[in-house]
């Protein structure tokens, strides 16, 4: 074909809007985060579940509420037409189905503790989760339409003790520990009651009247939720609206005494424990199950306006509301896209001080002088990486010096395979951290590399 005929180049396809590649540079971060959370969840009796990312709608509509923002504007919902079992391709269609993309865990997290009968053993369940979650936002740093999300629950039937303060405490204390074993400096603990659900519905009402008169001059949003949650309005963050918000009526000044109680034995087991925390009267949280103990940590590095790290609270009446027994509960889910934004930032302010971040290198690079020495290069590669070091082969068809060029900045040492080595089985090593040359028996090679490996720097994110 010549060039006149060539077909016109295809524009190269992307990563839909609000939707994010992790490469290896970045997972590595991600990974030591999960394996952080996953090893302190399990030394408080956690378990991991993981639900589908497909619900169907009415789940959101009737736990986190319909008149959300969440519900009412974020997910992504589409009618779904599934053929009944048994039929073939060419069967009649069964009756649509609304599906929507999980915008949150711990409804599904609910359903399936109620669909699986948790609650019969009577036993309390602590439950951790880590995945996608998507919403329909508007896309900026720190907030994408798919998101990660670490969450626990802890939830089963008053009985297990589910409803005690204590559990909120804790909660709250492994919060703290998992962002202080992360090194996440300066975090702040804002901390709330919105009562009960009788509470709830008493001060709605109470809300509703005062914005009465003050309605019209609120934001359009407020305006609206003035009529349809009342609540929403004290989570607006429009500048103009602050002052008329702030002269509203608090909530803590309408909750029974038994929260009030409650309330008041969580604060004590959390100044018990050293926790600090601030309260904040209007951290109401955005959706509808909330009740009781509400709370977020904010962090003042690598986050700007989106300076949420994660939020919870507890939601004693969610499962009754999905259909489920009586089954009081509190959990969290931790913004993790955030979370390593707020890492990133505070590694960058480091470095600064102390030059940039040493890269991971792997243990040695394989360098075959001849294509062959290939298999007997990979046959070595094979016998290292059983010893758990971290290799790289190269090709017998690069020069030496492309050999060296890739494995300088690539892994700490180059290990030198020509016919000779092949043949004596004794290998040329050098290492680059001070050039340092030594010729190394098989027998012996993954011990030195390792030895080596441990007086070079070992850089841990
Ligand atoms: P929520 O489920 O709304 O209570 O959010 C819990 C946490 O998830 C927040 O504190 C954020 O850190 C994070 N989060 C919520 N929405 C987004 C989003 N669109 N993009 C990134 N993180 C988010």
């Amino acid at each position: 074909m010549t060039d006149s005929k060539k077909a016109p180049a295809r524009p190269a396809l992307k990563a839909v809007r609000g939707t994010r590649d992790l490469l290896p540079d970045q997972t590595r971060l991600w990974n030591h985060v999960e394996t952080t959370a996953r090893n302190l969840f399990a030394r408080y009796g956690f378990g991991e579940i993981r639900t589908p990312v497909l619900e169907v709608t009415e789940l959101f509509a009737r736990g986190v509420g319909e008149e959300t923002d969440i519900v009412s504007k974020e997910m992504f919902t589409w009618e779904d037409r599934t053929r009944a079992a048994g039929e073939g391709a060419r069967g009649p269609e069964s009756k649509a189905q609304s599906l929507t993309l999980r915008p949150e865990n711990t409804a599904g997290v609910v359903r399936a503790y109620i669909e699986h009968q948790m609650a019969n053993s009577g036993a309390l369940r602590k439950l951790y989760y880590i995945g996608p979650q998507f919403r329909r936002e508007r896309p900026q740093r720190g907030r994408y339409r798919q998101f990660w999300q670490i969450g626990a629950e802890v939830i089963g039937p008053p009985s297990s003790g589910s409803e005690s303060p204590l559990r909120d405490a804790e909660i709250l204390e492994m919060l703290a520990s998992f962002l202080d074993d992360l090194g996440v400096r300066g975090w702040r603990l804002e901390l709330n009651s919105v009562g009960s659900s009788q509470d709830r519905v008493r001060y709605n009402e109470v809300l509703r009247a005062a914005l009465q008169p003050i309605r019209s001059r609120l934001c359009a949003d407020c305006q609206r939720r003035a009529e349809t949650n009342p609540l929403r309005v004290l989570d607006c963050k429009v500048p103009e609206d602050q002052v008329l918000i702030g002269a509203l009526p608090r909530i803590a000044d309408h909750i029974s005494a038994d929260s009030q109680a409650h309330f008041d034995a969580v604060r004590a087991a959390l100044e018990a424990c050293g926790v600090p925390y601030h309260l904040n009267p209007r951290l109401v949280r955005g959706l509808d199950y909330y009740t009781r103990t509400t709370f977020e940590f904010t962090v003042t590095t690598g986050l700007g306006t989106q300076n949420a790290l994660l939020g919870g609270g507890r939601y004693d009446g969610l499962s009754e509301m999905l259909g489920g027994p009586r089954s009081p509960g509190i959990g969290f889910a931790i913004g993790e896209d955030r979370l390593i934004l707020t890492l990133q930032a505070q590694q960058e302010e480091d470095a600064k001080g102390s030059g940039a971040a040493p890269r991971e290198l792997l243990d040695a690079y394989i360098a075959p002088l001849t294509p062959a020495q290939n298999p007997a290069a990979l046959s070595l590669a094979r016998e290292l990486r059983s010893a758990s070091l971290r290799i790289e082969v190269g090709d017998g068809s690069f020069k030496l010096r492309k050999s060296f060029e890739i494995a300088d900045g690539l892994a700490r040492h180059i290990v030198l395979l020509g016919e000779d080595e092949a043949n004596s089985e004794i290998y040329t090593v050098k290492a680059f951290a001070n050039g340092e040359q030594t010729r190394i028996p098989r027998a012996k090679l993954a011990e030195a590399l390792r030895g080596l490996q441990s007086s070079s720097t070992n850089f841990v994110q």
